[in-house]
């Protein structure tokens, strides 16, 4: 209820009667009233005027579920928001929540994380309150092997949704990290479980950073904020929104190719490495090459002296010649 009385009021360009209110979820003025009440504790402006009724002058930068779904076109993509204030890890939950029977497209979303995960147990940076941090829960009919093209697919749809709520220009350093203005502002991991031939679930973790005015020394060189580059705030829910959308459509392209032939276009439009010089890091060997785009595996096409080799995301890392870039 609380989510509807928030959808009607955002989308209400002047006040709307306490009593339309009422008629249209069918409660009463009290029931109204209280959820009102319990929208301002939350940081919600709404002024009551009387005569005219509610009318929304401001929303909080929060997360929460209903300020989430009332934001929500989606036909499936985060129809199901579970949030929390703080969990170790929204990875973690989200497979927690996967093993428990979460539905397909389920969101978990958290205002902090105690033990926010990177790649290959490295940890990630998640001051409270001032990023997105969330992961998708999927079930898709898929060979696990093609299971690493959605980390792809996910930062396509996050890099979209930055440049269209920020105006900046979000670049894509593959396979999993966007990078604004050389810096590195999100950070997604893909974990998943599988059973025999067939994917159980996968979860995809997207770590912004968005509205902290510094980042610890340790990373700063590298990593940067939206705030840092746009000089104001961005509304952390209006973030998540814009990723669903992209995410469900470009999701459904994947689903229906099978692979990435309709999204390699606009993700090697984004490549921040594309056509440069890059430094392969493997476990075992180190080499540098000229980095051409990703083909419609997802795989990196690097050119060496003896051909053009096609790099897996797995186990390897991407560097500029001459640095994180
Ligand atoms: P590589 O390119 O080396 O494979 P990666 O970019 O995939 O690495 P991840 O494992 O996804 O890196 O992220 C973890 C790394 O990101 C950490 O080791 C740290 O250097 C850096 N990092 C941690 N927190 C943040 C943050 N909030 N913003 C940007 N970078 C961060």
């Amino acid at each position: 209820m609380k989510t509807r009385i928030l959808k009607i009021l955002r989308n209400y360009p002047d006040y709307i009667s306490g009593q339309e209110l009422c008629e249209s979820i069918g409660v009463s003025r009290t029931a109204v009233w209280k959820i009102i009440n319990k929208l301002k504790e939350e940081g919600y402006q709404i002024e009551a005027v009387q005569n005219r009724g509610y009318h929304m002058v401001s929303c909080p930068d929060i997360v929460t579920e209903s300020e989430i779904v009332s934001r929500l076109s989606t036909k499936w993509a985060g129809k199901k928001i579970l949030y929390f204030n703080e969990v170790d890890s929204t990875n973690n939950q989200a497979k927690r929540e996967a093993e428990n029977g979460a539905a397909h497209g389920t969101l978990v979303v958290a205002d902090s994380q105690s033990a926010g995960k990177g790649r290959r147990g490295r940890s990630w940076s998640s001051p409270v309150g001032t990023g997105v941090f969330m992961s998708l829960i999927l079930k898709p009919e898929l060979h696990p092997e093609y299971a690493s093209m959605l980390t792809l697919v996910v930062a396509l749809a996050t890099a979209r949704a930055l440049e269209e709520i920020t105006g900046l220009s979000a670049m894509i350093k593959w396979p999993n990290d966007i990078v604004v203005n050389k810096k590195k502002v999100v950070g997604i991991l893909t974990e998943m479980s599988t059973e025999m031939e067939s994917i159980h679930y996968v979860v995809a973790g997207v770590g912004i950073n968005v509205n902290m005015d510094k980042l610890p020394e340790e990373i700063n060189k590298t990593a940067t904020s939206l705030r840092i580059e746009l000089g104001k705030p961005t509304n952390r829910a209006v973030l998540i929104e814009a990723f669903l959308r992209y995410f469900e459509e470009y999701y459904e392209k994947f689903e229906r190719d099978k692979d990435l032939s309709n999204l390699m276009v606009p993700y090697n439009e984004r490549l921040i490495n594309k056509g440069n010089m890059v430094k392969i890091l493997g476990t075992n060997e180190e080499y540098v090459g000229k980095a051409l785009g990703i083909n419609k595996r997802g795989g990196l096409l690097v050119e060496r002296e003896n051909g053009i080799e096609m790099i897996t995301s797995g186990e390897v890392s991407v560097r500029g010649v001459y640095g994180y870039v």
